[in-house]
């Protein structure tokens, strides 16, 4: 092995990943007093957060009346009962002070005639239980995690939290104790490596979307914390929920937000009919995006798509005001003529379900603290470790989450971990050596990977795990494709013996970083497909065809899932939290998820 130096770097709190939730929980470490670093592989303000379009909710009630009660139940109807009550309630509760929070730092929020935060409609979201659609999403136009992000990055930097960036982080040091002691890391530009010693880590990587073939996520989004804690032996939760956003751009990908649906765009099929009133009577094309994924999936499959190959569908914004699409969708406009060539005032715009989000992830409390099941106990924490965002699974969103509380959850955790880091953490308290062979393991899988001389390039075996994904573990799910994805990943596994990286180098060496995100999402890529082998039941995103409905009996519960290194994988289970955080408010009892 060739010798390699470590950089050593000592921090109260080390946050990994500059998104909306890990510059969130860095800037609370930094207002508490703490020294705190915050390590990311992209510039800040090129997160995925970036991308998000639609907005973030929050019951302000500034269009007609709301309370976070009615957000409660539909965050707990859309998680189809998986949630975590007593989460979903701190979430719901603290919204519109988290979201107050970012119009007082300098959000630039679309505004109504007097001046408030303007809100538009999204699917799930209903007033009064389930009585009709609520306007509770708050945007700034069509490009509210631009906004925000980088209102954050401004106020992080405002409050001297310390920025690592471009700094490739590799992995977590645990000790002997199984306590997180801090990360290594890489420096793209430079090639040195680095140990960063913390008394706590915080994970905010964000998801795992590129394990699919098509995605809306960036191709940045390869889950590489989730991989660093199944490295670490820890379990992830619930990752065979993925969810599919009804309206990527045919072909590309690309996301059309729910918000374009929100401001009255309808879908259609070959027909010309609007088939979402078929399925969903009521909230027709505001159901929660499993449902509308799922019944566009349907018509496609009943020789109604639209296309030369019938196997698309039609969104339609052509019938609202031109002034309206220009001031309150203009970057979707935009999308849908360089990506579909479709003027959107003119022309449907071809849509298919496509990978958009990860329920799933590293299993936490409400106050961002990751968890482990030990003995009997599924709520043991694991101590100086903490994750946030949608690398997290708190679990808010259960089996499906709804649009627009994802930046939400990010804020309101991010938030939560930097008060819990203000409670547990004292700044400067010492903090045990780094150990001489702190890092090692890292050291031993970097290396073997920029050695690496067989001959299969390491974008050929990702497409494979790509395209399996895509087939066996998609929409619609039965256990024979699923067998089939379990069988297609361990031959991935198998290939990576032959793998191939023709860099040697450190410095900018993209073919190797590529290769280690890839390792990172072949194993989120078992973890997902062997869950949903294992669930033999129906719930938000997770459809099987060979079991059809909800059994609550058998499966009101989380999947862990732990993954070694030939990638097989054990399951077992936590119990949902069915109890709610205060006495405030009871805890809804499951029913049927009709909409
Ligand atoms: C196109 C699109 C539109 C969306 N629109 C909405 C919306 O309107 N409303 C909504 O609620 N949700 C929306 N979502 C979902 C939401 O935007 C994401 O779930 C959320 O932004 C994720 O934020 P995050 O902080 O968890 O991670 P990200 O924003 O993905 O950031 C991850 C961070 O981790 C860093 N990182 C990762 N790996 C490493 C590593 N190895 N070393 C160092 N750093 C690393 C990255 O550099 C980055 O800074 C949308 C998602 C997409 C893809």
């Amino acid at each position: 092995m060739a010798e390699y130096k470590w950089i050593d770097h000592t921090y109260d709190v080390v946050v990994v990943g500059a998104g909306g939730s890990g510059l969130r929980a860095a800037l609370g470490a930094s207002q508490a007093g703490l020294k705190t670093a915050c390590i990311t592989k992209v510039f800040p303000t090129r997160s995925h957060t970036v991308a998000a379009q639609g907005g973030i909710s929050a019951s302000l009630g500034n269009m007609g009346e709301d309370d976070w009660r009615w957000h409660m139940y539909d965050t707990v109807k859309g998680s189809d009962w998986l949630g975590d009550q007593d989460a979903i309630e701190y979430l719901c509760r603290e919204a519109p002070a988290a979201v107050y929070e970012l119009e007082h730092w300098g959000v630039p929020f679309s505004r109504t005639e007097d001046g408030k935060i303007y809100q538009r409609a999204f699917g799930g979201m209903t007033k009064n239980y389930g009585e009709g659609p609520v306007q509770r999403t708050c945007a700034a136009a069509d490009r509210t995690g631009h906004a925000i992000l980088h209102t954050l990055y401004g106020q992080s930097v405002r409050n001297e939290t310390e920025f690592f960036i471009e700094y490739f982080a590799l992995d977590l040091i645990m000790d002997d104790d199984g306590v997180c002691r801090g990360i290594t890391a890489w420096k793209l530009d430079d090639g040195t490596l680095h140990r960063f010693r913390a008394q706590t880590v915080v994970l905010a990587t964000g998801g795992y979307g590129r394990a699919y073939f098509s995605a809306t996520s960036a191709h940045t989004c390869t889950g590489d914390g989730n991989a660093m804690v199944l490295r670490a032996g820890l379990p992830l939760q619930d990752m065979e929920f993925v969810q599919f956003h009804p309206t990527g751009i045919y072909g590309a990908g690309c996301l059309i937000t729910e918000g374009a649906r929100g401001e009255g765009g309808y879908l259609t099929n070959s027909n010309g009919e609007r088939f979402m009133e078929r399925y969903a009577p009521s909230a027709k094309d505001l159901a929660s995006r499993d449902v509308v994924s799922r019944s566009m999936t349907m018509e496609i499959r009943e020789g109604r798509g639209v296309g030369a190959n019938g196997d698309h569908i039609h969104l339609h914004l052509d019938h609202l005001d031109p002034d309206i699409l220009g001031e309150r969708l203009p970057g979707i406009s935009e999308s849908a003529r360089v990506f579909a060539g479709v003027d959107v005032t003119k022309e449907p715009i071809p849509v298919l379900p496509t990978v958009h989000y990860n329920m799933g992830g590293i299993p936490t409390n409400y106050h961002g603290e990751v968890l482990t099941k030990v003995g009997g106990d599924a709520d043991t924490v694991v101590p100086g470790l903490m994750a946030v965002g949608e690398a997290a699974c708190v679990s808010v969103h259960g089996a499906n989450r709804l649009g627009s509380n994802s930046l939400i959850d990010l804020v309101v955790f991010g938030r939560a971990a930097g008060l819990r880091l203000g409670e547990t953490t004292k700044a400067g308290a010492s903090q045990p050596e780094i150990k001489s062979t702190d890092g090692q393991l890292s050291l031993d899988r970097l290396d073997k990977y920029r050695n690496a001389a067989g001959g299969t390039p390491t974008a050929k075996l990702r497409l494979e795990m790509q395209r399996s994904m895509q087939n066996n573990c998609a929409v619609f799910r039965t256990g024979d494709v699923l067998a089939e994805g379990v069988e297609a990943i361990k031959q991935v596994y198998t290939g990576m013996a032959d793998i191939g990286v023709t860099d040697r180098t450190m410095v900018w060496n993209t073919d190797l970083m590529e290769t280690l995100e890839m390792d990172n999402l072949l194993s989120q890529a078992a973890v997902t497909v062997n869950g949903a082998a294992n669930r033999e039941e129906s719930r938000g995103a997770h459809a099987r065809e060979d079991f059809s409905d909800r059994d609550d009996e058998n499966w009101m519960k989380h999947t862990l899932a732990w993954c070694d290194e030939a990638g097989n994988v054990k399951i077992d289970y936590r119990p949902v939290h069915t109890y709610t955080m205060s006495n405030d408010i009871e805890y809804i009892k499951p029913k049927a998820r009709v909409y």
